[in-house]
């Protein structure tokens, strides 16, 4: 029998329950009301296959360009550079095969440089080409979960081909020094691909400037309010890479298959927004502004460039009707979960630092893991010692919580975390740490929220130790 939340829980908890607080965003986030009206007509009015000729499939490609045009820019590279994917696994799979397969394919010597904190996307796919023949480097992080570029460039052997290093830890939210490990590959003629998951809409990418001797580089949709199964690997011009699928030449020939055009469209909105964002500074006056989700009835029509632009054949007023229900739809969720967005990455970092200054504070004993290095500005990842954190995160979830700890591994069990056990982490410290990562609309008042009961449930958890 399926019992329902209100069955099983006190009503007071259960009112509890329907007031969560979302501190998982490392994990997924929610996709944008504004993305979700840009998608939304390409999988009704503009259904064409942007592979084809006529003019449904040429608005459906331009949609793909004007979307490729917005990551590109969000990335400060050149359109011809993105390559849409199914998301950061798949760039990641891509990057490190399509680098290295044709080495083995011509039984030539290769070497790839990699850390222990990457994500498994990267690890496990290092692993494969590992049992294919390619000699594989796992470099070690520092104490505080950072990769020091002279580690990487004594592990640099003749025949290394390709180095890649994560930019932001999804654990730890540690921002990794990429442009000096891409500098020094550049120095040795070796390849650099960076997964950037966890960096893009949290921090600045310039792949022109500081990131200008990265080669490859991996975005997912689902990290910065795109939907899951949309994403991108930068490929700079003048790398050639095997791809992972045969098929037709989409991509550039870089990966076959017909786009996922709702998806495309809506990574490049979230990428235009997560611009905006960033580009902030002034955080006077801006606060709803960067990423506005306020939809009033009078101009509840499409607003994106996109659909205003793509259906010259429909009458607007048809049109508008029909998005206006669904903005409406989107505006009354937006009301309770999108109203008060952090007006820029320095608005979360306060929010994030005061988190974890309300949580030292009041709790005994407890540690934030990578506290001494750049992090990304949502992220924190603190240590409760003699506390178990799976524990902690289900009395979390009881209340409302949602936040994480470890990896699931093959049996559904959960692990300590592969990143805190290679940072130096005992497995018992490891187990004892948890992470929570903010969204761009985590509020102030929810942050007072869980200074009142995480202590109350460490306490507790500790009491019954
Ligand atoms: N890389 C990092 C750093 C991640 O955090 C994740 C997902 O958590 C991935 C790659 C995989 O991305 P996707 O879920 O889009 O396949």
């Amino acid at each position: 029998m399926r019992v329902t939340p209100q069955e099983s829980l006190s009503q007071a908890t259960y009112n509890e329950f329907m007031q969560r607080i979302y501190l998982d965003a490392n994990a997924t986030t929610p996709v944008l009301p504004k993305v979700i009206e840009a998608m939304y007509p390409f999988w009704s009015d503009s259904f064409g296959n942007p592979s084809s000729a006529h003019q449904s499939g040429q608005r459906t490609r331009s949609a793909v360009e004007h979307a490729r045009a917005s990551v590109a820019a969000l990335l400060t590279c050149t359109p011809k550079e993105i390559v849409f994917t199914s998301g950061g696994t798949e760039g990641n799979n891509l990057a490190l095969s399509g680098i290295l397969q044709p080495f083995l394919d011509r039984k030539e010597q290769a070497h790839l440089i990699t850390s222990r904190i990457e994500h498994h996307a990267v690890l496990y796919a290092a692993e494969a080409l590992e049992r294919r023949g390619v000699e594989v480097t796992y470099v070690a992080p520092t104490r505080d979960g950072v990769i020091d570029p002279a580690t990487v460039e004594a592990a640099l052997k003749p025949h290394t081909k390709l180095v890649s290093i994560m930019l932001a830890n999804n654990e730890t939210g540690a921002i990794q020094p990429i442009g000096d490990i891409a500098r020094i590959a550049e120095q040795h003629h070796v390849l650099l691909h960076t997964d950037a998951v966890q960096g893009a809409g949290k921090v600045l990418l310039d792949l022109s400037g500081e990131l200008t001797n990265v080669n490859l580089l991996t975005i997912s949709g689902h990290k910065m309010y795109a939907p899951q199964g949309t994403g991108v690997l930068f490929v700079r011009k003048g790398v050639t890479l095997a791809p992972l699928f045969y098929g037709g030449p989409h991509e550039r020939q870089r990966r076959a298959g017909t786009e996922n055009v709702p998806g495309i469209v809506a990574l490049g909105k979230a990428a235009d927004l997560a611009n905006t964002w960033l580009c902030t500074v002034n955080t006077a006056n801006l606060v709803t502004s960067a990423v506005s989700t306020e939809v009033h009835p009078h101009e509840s029509v499409v607003s994106t460039e996109h659909a205003s632009s793509l259906h010259p054949e429909q009458a607007p007023d048809a049109r508008s009707r029909r998005i206006s229900v669904f903005a409406e739809a989107s505006a009354k969720r937006e009301r309770v979960n999108f109203e008060s967005a952090s007006s820029n990455p320095r608005t979360l970092q306060v929010l994030r630092d005061r988190l974890e200054q309300g949580l030292l504070a009041t709790i005994p004993n407890a540690y934030i893991n990578a506290c001494q290095v750049p992090r990304v500005p949502n992220t924190t990842n603190i240590r409760f010692s003699g506390v178990d954190a799976e524990a902690l995160l289900i009395a979390l979830d009881l209340h409302g919580i949602a936040a994480s700890f470890g990896a699931a591994c093959m049996s559904g069990a959960t692990e300590p975390s592969h990143v805190l056990l290679a940072m130096g982490l005992t497995p018992m410290e490891a187990r004892s740490s948890l992470r929570l990562s903010l969204t761009r609309f985590t509020t102030p008042a929810e942050i007072d929220r869980v200074l009142e009961i995480i202590p109350t449930a460490v306490a507790r958890l500790r009491s019954l130790a």
